[in-house]
């Protein structure tokens, strides 16, 4: 997308008009959260100062109208995701939530002393934890596929640690570090044969990259509304209908039930099984207008465009002495751009950046076993969307620059 587009895009964001330390906001932590256009934020209070009720239970009109506008949203975000039926989808608070589901559920249903399951050493620890507790209860053992020397996951050893025992896949399918996106169909194709299920952490991919769940061949895929152009609080589970259908509950409570009596109770159908309590209608309804407004500006321009600038800071960077960036060079990378300036604290650059006006993560970014194999306890991270102009990369730089120019004058 050319910078004219970019700024029409901008225009529906207001925040992005904001100053910080006086200077203009150079927002570049979209893979920690990003921003909302109006057409979000207006949804979410029209449904509140038009519509809302609680769902499902009252024999209102405004009830009514909230479970039509709730069940649209399912069927907007089922679509966007490729999923065969919206009944397969599940909304919950946010991607970690949704790993959590699988790994309770079905983790503590199909997994015994000895079963293995796969992750990688790039998993974000939502896409770890749960799956160690579940090791835990199980008894099943972890196992981890490594980066190969050009930093993408190395699919030989991938290929090696797969076998009858292997039980689940859990990887995601875009790096929240590396920005490199997983070969998730390939991985999926060989979990499969040795008669695995492939689960896939899909926080950073869906707001960036077109996603079909059915075409992947995946066998169910998460997703935080919040990074996406939602409201947060909101996020979605696909898991494929049959295999949903077969997952006893996560939660329990109200509105997951048929009848109930003191000691047993009896469940509701999917996808209302896995949403026990009162759901977040009005976000569920503002993450339906983030999807619409992804899908009007077309995820495919969406990924080239991060691609893009994705290539444009790493040309950049590879002209600045004392910055180590990280991450495969590629078709296959996105817009995170992880890096570190040699002898300062990922902190201290993120603080100097951030008194120039840019906002760029810095920390583990809750992928400690990746940092550890990339040999550094922290980095720094910028991360872009559809609302980032080229200028932002040179002024990113520019301040890089400065801080490691700032920075050396003290060493
Ligand atoms: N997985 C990945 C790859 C992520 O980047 C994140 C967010 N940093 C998560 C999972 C967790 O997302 P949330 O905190 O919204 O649950």
């Amino acid at each position: 997308m050319d910078d004219a587009v970019v700024a029409r895009l901008r225009a529906d964001f207001p925040i992005l008009t904001r100053t910080v330390h006086g200077r203009p906001l150079v927002y570049l932590d979209h893979a920690a959260s990003s921003q909302r256009p109006t057409a979000v934020l207006d949804a979410v209070h029209e449904h509140y100062v038009t519509r809302h009720a609680n769902v499902h239970r009252g024999a209102h009109q405004l009830s009514a109208e909230s479970t039509d506008a709730y069940e649209e949203a399912r069927a907007t975000v089922a679509r966007f995701l490729g999923a065969p039926s919206p009944r397969s989808l599940v909304f919950v608070r946010n991607a970690t939530e949704g790993l959590n589901l699988l790994a309770r559920s079905w983790g503590d249903a199909h997994l015994g002393p000895g079963d293995e399951i796969v992750v990688t050493v790039a998993e974000h620890h939502a896409n770890l934890v749960p799956w160690q507790q579940a090791a835990q209860r199980t008894g099943a053992v972890i196992r981890a596929v490594p980066l190969g020397p050009d930093q993408r996951l190395d699919l030989d050893a991938y290929r090696a640690l797969l076998s009858p025992r292997t039980k689940v896949v859990a990887v995601a399918h875009m790096s929240n570090v590396l920005g490199v996106v997983h070969p998730v169909a390939e991985i999926a194709e060989a979990a499969h044969a040795v008669g695995a299920r492939v689960f896939v952490d899909g926080a950073q991919a869906a707001p960036h990259l077109p996603v079909d769940v059915a075409a992947l061949g995946v066998d169910a895929y998460a997703v935080s509304g919040h990074k996406m152009l939602g409201p947060t609080g909101i996020g979605a589970l696909w898991v494929e209908e049959e295999l949903l259908a077969s997952m006893p509950p996560f939660l329990g409570g109200g509105e997951m039930i048929r009848t109930v009596e003191i000691e047993r109770s009896t469940y509701a159908d999917i996808p209302m099984r896995f949403e026990a309590g009162t759901p977040a209608v009005a976000e569920a309804v503002g993450l339906a207008a983030a999807v619409r407004y992804l899908e009007a500006v077309g995820m495919e321009a969406i990924w080239r465009h991060d691609r893009a600038l994705a290539d444009l800071a790493l040309e950049r960077f590879a002209e600045l002495d004392g910055v180590r960036v990280f991450g495969p060079v590629g078709s296959d990378r996105g817009g995170i751009v992880p890096f570190v300036v040699e002898g300062v604290h990922p902190h201290d650059v993120a603080t100097a950046l951030d008194s120039e006006g840019v906002a760029v993560r810095a920390g583990h970014h809750c992928a400690q076993p990746l940092m550890r194999a990339l040999g550094v306890q922290s980095t720094v991270r910028a991360s872009t969307h559809l609302t980032t102009p080229t200028s932002e990369i040179e002024t990113l730089v520019r301040a890089v620059r400065g801080a490691r120019d700032f920075f050396a004058a003290f060493a």
